[in-house]
């Protein structure tokens, strides 16, 4: 295992390193969001000034009285734009790309010291309140030694991010989530959980399990967001935005919307894309409501996850620098509101 910062700089994945940015910034400003069971303060710097969507209802009641404004009169106004880093600890693809992105916003140059001006410049056209947590997951991160899966074997991903049951062998992607809380059940905790072995994009969101779940979800309702995407690895699978199961059609069609504008950015680098289409009908077994379906719960935002390839020793891996680039088409396209009808 080499770090995959050795080999390439910009790539700034650690709890350290997220400390060392929100440390230094001037531009935006940084707020704790909670304190993990390992004891981590979960930070996220947030740009641009709240603006005032006249709130008179939370977003159900609204929804109930048959009008969002009633939650947040967003016309007009700035939209609010969230972006969750590491849901899951060894899926460090998101983190690097935030730390560059924040590099951008508070010095005008990536941390490969490059300027990058169709974010900046849509950035500063568009002005809106961006809140950005570079690590949610701060236990899985901090309990992760690897620094990205570039490079990697399939089966280190697994150690790593599901970990093992109690007799040593290799958890595994679903079996991973058929005990939850998994820490009794749990020999080596992989950085899939938290410390309390609560896989954060399955709490039970309506008694949640987990500190992180309460404060994000009060976050959530408190700003607003008009758009939320949480940022994570998907094995070698090209860059995809995901659809979210249990939300509005509306909110589908904004993913989707979305997701064209980024699959756009993609081909014009050279990149490959992937959009996946709206899917109005709901399986059975059912997906699950996760994090994704219910932060739009709280606030109605068009929320998805954001799932990149990681670079691992398989078919279709990407280098460090394609991952960073297919996250910069993201984030071009969040700034453009391309989630926005015309
Ligand atoms: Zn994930």
């Amino acid at each position: 295992m080499i770090n995959t910062f050795e080999k390439y700089p910009f790539w700034r994945t650690t709890l350290a390193d997220v400390d060392a940015a929100l440390n230094s910034a001037k531009k935006g400003k940084v707020h704790t969001l909670c304190t993990t069971p390992g004891g981590h303060e979960v930070r996220y710097i947030v740009y641009g000034n709240k603006p005032d969507y006249r709130r008179r209802a939370n977003y159900s009641s609204a929804c109930g009285a048959r009008n969002t404004v009633f939650y947040a009169d967003r016309a007009g106004k700035a939209p609010t734009v969230l972006l969750i880093g590491a849901t899951h600890g060894q899926e460090t693809e998101g983190v690097a790309g935030l730390l560059n992105l924040i590099s951008l916003l508070e010095t005008g140059r990536d941390l490969r010291g490059l300027e990058v001006p169709s974010i900046t410049q849509a950035f500063d056209t568009s002005p809106m309140r961006l809140i950005i947590i570079p690590v949610y997951n701060a236990d899985g991160r901090g309990r992760c030694v690897p620094d990205s899966m570039i490079d990697e074997l399939p089966g280190s991903l697994r150690y790593h991010g599901q970990g093992t049951w109690k007799d040593g062998s290799l958890c595994g992607w679903p079996e991973c989530k058929a005990v939850h809380p998994i820490k009794d059940a749990a020999g080596f905790l992989g950085a899939y959980y938290n410390d309390n072995g609560i896989n954060l994009m399955h709490d039970n969101f309506f008694a949640p399990m987990a500190e992180e779940t309460r404060a994000l979800l009060t976050l959530c309702d408190s700003e607003a967001p008009e758009c939320a995407i949480g940022l994570h690895g998907g094995s070698n699978s090209t860059n995809v935005l995901l659809q979210p199961d249990y939300v509005t059609l509306a909110a589908k069609e904004g993913v989707h919307r979305l997701a064209a504008a980024v699959a756009k950015k993609q081909t014009s680098l050279g990149l490959k894309s992937h959009i996946i289409p709206v899917n109005e009908h709901i399986g059975n077994p059912p997906p699950s409501f996760n994090l994704t379906s219910a932060i739009h719960h709280v606030c109605g935002a068009v929320s998805s996850t954001y799932e990149s390839n990681e670079g691992l020793i398989d078919k279709n891996a990407f280098t460090a620098e394609e991952i960073l680039l297919h996250h910069y088409c993201l984030f071009e396209a969040l700034f453009e509101c391309a989630w926005r009808k015309e």
